[in-house]
C-alpha cells in the first residue's frame, strides 16, 4: 500500500513564488521534498493556510502531490508572527478534511513551530506519528532580533513541548542540532541531520556570456550577486557597505529579491532603505535592484555572477549558497549556521564573520583578483552539490527516517512484544 504523508506548512506554500518577506526557503523545501517523495512512491498532501480566496480547496500540484488550502483566519497574506491564534481552526479544518475524505496518514511532517503545534495535537487526538523541521528556532531568533522579534512569547514553550512529543526532529545542519540541544535540551537520539538541497533540473550552470546576454548585463565588468528575501537579518546592507570599502567602481552588485511584486506598484520599504544606504555610501550607481525573480530565471543570475554573497546575522540553513554552487559560482558567506556547513571554506568559497564589511571587502577583493581560483572553486562547488546536496539525496535520507518512524509507531500500536 502506498504510504500517505501529510506535510503541514502553515505559512509557506509551494504554490507561492519565493523571494518576498515570508516566502523563501521553506516554500522551496516543502515543494521539492514533496516532489521527490512522490517519485519515491509516497502520496503527499501539503496542508497550508489559505491566503488566496481564489484558489481551489485542493490543487493537484503534480502526480501524487496535492496542495490543500485550509481556511483558518482571513483568506489573505497575514504576517507569520500573527498566525498562532488561527492554529486551532487550522487543526479542526484539517481533521474535517480527513474525515470528509476518509483519508488516513501514516505520518505527518510538520514545518515551522505552528505547524508542529498542529501535528502534536493531531498525534494526541488521532495517534498519527510526526517528524518536524523547525526551519528556524525561537530562541535563536530572540538572541539576534531582541525586541524586534514579534513572534508571540509562547513560541519557545511550544517548541519545547513539540521536541518532547515529536517522534523525530530534523536538524538542517550541525549548528541547528547544537542549538536544539543547547537551548531546548532536545534528546540527541531524536535528532537526525538532513540538509536542504537543490533541484538540478532548475538550477544549473549556464555559459556566463550567454547568461549576461539574456539578462542584459555588462559583458566585461565584474558582477557580484546577492539573492534572497529582503529582511534585515540577511545582512544585505553589509554587502552594500563592503562595496563602499572595496572602492572598485567597475564592480556591479545585483540584488535579487523584493517584498512586493514589481507589478503591484507598492513601495518596498526594505529596498528603499538599502537604496538610500547605497546612495549615502556613494555606491548607488554600482547597485542594480533586480526585484523578485521566478525560479526559472535564477540559473541565469547565478551563472552571470563572478561571485555570490550571503552574509546574514544567522542562518538556519540557507538554500541560496547551494543554488550558487550548483551554477559553479563561488560563494562568500557568513561563517554561521548552515552556511559554514554547505560552503567549504577555501575550496568552494570563503567564510567571513557576519556584519563585518571590511572582512567581506577583503574576501571579495581576493577572489575578484584571481580568475583561476574562482574557476577552481566553482568546479569544486558543482562537485560538492552533486555529491551532497541534491533534493533527491535529501529525500532518500528522509525516506529512511520516515520508514523508521512509521515502523516504530506501528510496532507500538500493534502491541507486538
Ligand atoms: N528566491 C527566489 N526568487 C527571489 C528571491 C529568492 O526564488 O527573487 C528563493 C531562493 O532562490 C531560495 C529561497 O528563495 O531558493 C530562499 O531560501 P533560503 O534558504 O536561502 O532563505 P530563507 O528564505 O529560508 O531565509
Amino acid at each position: 500500500m502506498k504510504k500517505r504523508i501529510a506535510f503541514i506548512s502553515e505559512h509557506a506554500s509551494p504554490l507561492v513564488t519565493p523571494g518576498s518577506v515570508d516566502a523563501g526557503g521553506q516554500n522551496v523545501y516543502v515543494g521539492e521534498l514533496a516532489k521527490q517523495l512522490s517519485r519515491m512512491g509516497y502520496a503527499v498532501d501539503v496542508f497550508t493556510r489559505r491566503e488566496n480566496p481564489d484558489l481551489p480547496a485542493v490543487t493537484m500540484w503534480m502526480e501524487e502531490v496535492r496542495v490543500i488550502q485550509i481556511d483558518a483566519g482571513p483568506a489573505k497574506v497575514v504576517a507569520k508572527e500573527e498566525l498562532l491564534p488561527y492554529m486551532a481552526a487550522f487543526r479542526e479544518e484539517m481533521i474535517s478534511f480527513m474525515e470528509e475524505e476518509q483519508t488516513a496518514y501514516h505520518l505527518v511532517h510538520a514545518n515551522f513551530f505552528m505547524s508542529a503545534l498542529v501535528a502534536m495535537e493531531l498525534k494526541q487526538l488521532l495517534g498519527i506519528p510526526f517528524v518536524v523541521t523547525f526551519h528556524a528556532l525561537g530562541h535563536v531568533r530572540k538572541i539576534y532580533q531582541g525586541d524586534k522579534d514579534r513572534f508571540p512569547p509562547e513560541r519557545t514553550d511550544i517548541e519545547t513541548e513539540v521536541i518532547l512529543q515529536a517522534n523525530q526532529i530534523i536538524a538542517e545542519c550541525p549548528q541547528d542540532k547544537e542549538d536544539l540541544i543547547n537551548y531546548y535540551k532536545a534528546p540527541v537520539h531524536k535528532i537526525t541531520i538532513i540538509p536542504c538541497g537543490v533541484n538540478l533540473d532548475e538550477v544549473y550552470a549556464v555559459d556566463k556570456e550567454k547568461a549576461r546576454e539574456i539578462l542584459k548585463l555588462p559583458k566585461n565588468e565584474k558582477i557580484i550577486l546577492q539573492l534572497g528575501r529582503m529582511v534585515p537579518r540577511k545582512g544585505v546592507d553589509n554587502v552594500i557597505r563592503a562595496m563602499a570599502q572595496l572602492k572598485m567602481p567597475d564592480v556591479k552588485l545585483i540584488i535579487v529579491g523584493s517584498n512586493v511584486p514589481a507589478s503591484s506598484g507598492d513601495v518596498d520599504y526594505e529596498l528603499e532603505r538599502l537604496r538610500t544606504l547605497a546612495n549615502e555610501l556613494k555606491v548607488g550607481a554600482q547597485v542594480i535592484f533586480a526585484g523578485q525573480r521566478s525560479r526559472h530565471e535564477l540559473k541565469h543570475y547565478y551563472s552571470a555572477a563572478d561571485l555570490f554573497i550571503t552574509t546574514p546575522w544567522y542562518e538556519p540553513f540557507g538554500i541560496t549558497p547551494l543554488e550558487s554552487m550548483a551554477c559553479g559560482t563561488p560563494v562568500i558567506g557568513s561563517d554561521v549556521g548552515g552556511i559554514k556547513y554547505s560552503v567549504a571554506d577555501g575550496r568552494t568559497g570563503l567564510l567571513v564573520p557576519p556584519e563585518d564589511p571590511v572582512s567581506l571587502a577583503a574576501a571579495i577583493f581576493k577572489l575578484l583578483q584571481d580568475d583561476s581560483l574562482r574557476q577552481e572553486m566553482g568546479s569544486n562547488a558543482i562537485k560538492r552539490i552533486h555529491a551532497l546536496f541534491t533534493w533527491e539525496c535529501v529525500a532518500r535520507k528522509m525516506k529512511y527516517l520516515y520508514q523508521q518512524v512509521i515502523n516504530e509507531a506501528y510496532y507500538e500500536k500493534s502491541h507486538i512484544y
